[in-house]
């Protein structure tokens, strides 16, 4: 079985600001993980990823209270009906870590791992952690297609990747065929965004639906 992704420690140094951040957090919630939020995998592993998810970071009391990306504050309610929608995922999403999901041939990962302040990562925070995710990106076997969620997802992956981002910029539903994988890109699933009518489901679908015939061919 490959091993590629590199997880960080949980107690990562490399953030000053994340890091007094998150152990301010374990202070006050010491049940809360509060720590670098690790790729959500599916249980072959990574040989079965065909699909990478790349979302922002973890949401407060999300991702950075279960343990788990896209789970815990609303953050996923779009993302994985969409991923079971499509048999890129199986099971009930009761957004808990326990809650028996798998993910069928796809993998989620976050382009910072550690929960930011206003959900705002600095560019010093995103480029400290491409070190995570660039294996992930370059290293996966089996990985054709990377959907990035949002902005600062795209072009981190973008540079991860090596390319310009100003040769490859964001856009909703854009689709740019790289060396190894298809970089396709979305708005962001937040609640935020869906509430606001930015990222609507059928959007969202839309997207889905090219990756699906994407992976198909
Ligand atoms: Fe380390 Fe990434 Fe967390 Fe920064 S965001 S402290 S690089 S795990």
């Amino acid at each position: 079985m490959t091993e590629t992704l590199t997880e960080p420690g949980r107690n990562c140094p490399l953030c000053p600001r994340l890091k007094d951040f998150r152990d301010n957090w374990r202070g006050r919630e010491p049940g809360w993980f509060n720590a670098p939020v690790p790729a959500f995998l599916p249980p072959e592993g990574e040989d079965a990823v065909r699909l990478l998810v790349v979302g922002l970071a973890p949401g407060l009391r999300g991702a950075n209270r279960t343990g788990r990306p896209f789970t815990g504050d609303y953050a996923g309610d779009l993302l994985y009906s969409t991923l079971i929608r499509f048999g890129l995922a199986r099971g009930q999403f009761l957004a808990r870590p326990d809650d028996g999901l798998e993910l069928v041939g796809t993998a989620i990962i976050n382009a910072v791992r550690c929960v930011p302040p206003e959900n705002k990562p600095t560019p010093a925070e995103i480029t400290a952690c491409r070190q995570f995710l660039t294996p992930a990106l370059t290293g996966l076997p089996k990985l054709r297609a990377v959907l990035a969620l949002g902005a600062i997802a795209h072009q981190s992956t973008v540079r991860a990747f090596g390319q310009r981002v100003a040769a490859l910029p964001f856009k909703h539903g854009a689709r740019y065929d790289l060396d190894r994988v298809a970089l396709f890109s979305s708005y962001h699933c937040s609640r935020y965004n869906t509430n606001t009518g930015v990222l609507t489901e059928d959007m969202f679908v839309s997207v889905f639906s090219e990756i699906d015939d994407f992976l198909r061919n």
